[in-house]
């Protein structure tokens, strides 16, 4: 199964492809994830995306074509992927399509998650990773903000470096703009089956939703 999770940042994209990659048995591809740990790592990608992902802009299409077509060649052996973060403009949209051509997929659903954007804003600002145990936590549901509610780790918790207010809503702004768009050419030109799911949900709902949808028509 071939699956492209769409969505604004922080409608629970990550949280979602998570879950369904172990539920499915399909691997999880995150570009975000990608070019985090390639910054993380100071490889030359890293070395190239990041000031560009700091400021919550988008990284160029032909580097970000390399990066995704090396993975999903990788890939084409298993039994599909759910893509996460890709594809994010016109652009890409085309190189993916190219991709897809070249590798046989031709039964690709594109799941759409849709929060309001007021709501992203809260989520985002008040996201936080545990450094230690991995978990993405909301500094609103702990009584003690330094302390993850998970592993109980003290002073664990870190923000990343987009999720900063004025970072949040210029990704927001990019998303509206130019990632948004790509929704409106997909139904147009009618290529892939499309699901849209309400993600202002607890994640479990939202998740029973999608399987729901999923099980109408990629079958
Ligand atoms: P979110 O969807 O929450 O904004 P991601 O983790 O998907 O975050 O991506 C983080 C950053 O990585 C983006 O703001 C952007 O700079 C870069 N990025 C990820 N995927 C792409 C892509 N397909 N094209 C261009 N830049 C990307
Ligand atoms: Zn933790």
């Amino acid at each position: 199964m071939e699956i492209v999770i769409f969505g604004a940042p922080g409608v629970g994209k990550g949280t979602q492809a998570k879950i369904l990659s172990e539920k499915l048995d399909i691997p999880h591809i995150s570009t975000g994830d990608i070019l985090r740990e390639a910054v993380s790592s100071k490889s030359e990608l890293g070395l190239q995306v990041q000031e560009i992902m700091a400021k919550g802009e988008l990284v160029p299409n032909d580097l970000m074509g390399k990066v995704i077509k090396e993975r999903l060649y990788k890939l084409k052996d298993q039994n599909g992927f759910i893509l996460d973060g890709y594809p994010r403009t016109i652009d890409q949209v085309y190189i993916f399509n190219q991709i897809c051509k070249e590798l046989n997929y031709d039964n690709v659903c594109l799941l759409e998650i849709q929060v309001p954007f007021e709501v992203i804003i809260e989520r985002l600002t008040k996201r936080r990773l545990c450094a230690e145990c991995n978990s993405i936590v909301n500094v609103d549901d702990s009584k003690d903000r330094t302390t993850c509610p998970k592993c109980g780790t003290k002073n664990s918790l870190i923000q990343r470096d987009d999720d900063s207010f004025d970072v949040v809503s210029n990704r927001l702004k990019i998303y509206k703009e130019i990632t948004s768009p790509i929704l409106d050419f997909y139904r147009e030109n009618n290529c892939l089956k499309m699901i849209t799911i309400n993600g202002q949900q607890d994640l479990n709902k939202v998740n029973h939703d999608i399987m729901n949808e999923l099980v109408k028509v990629c079958v």
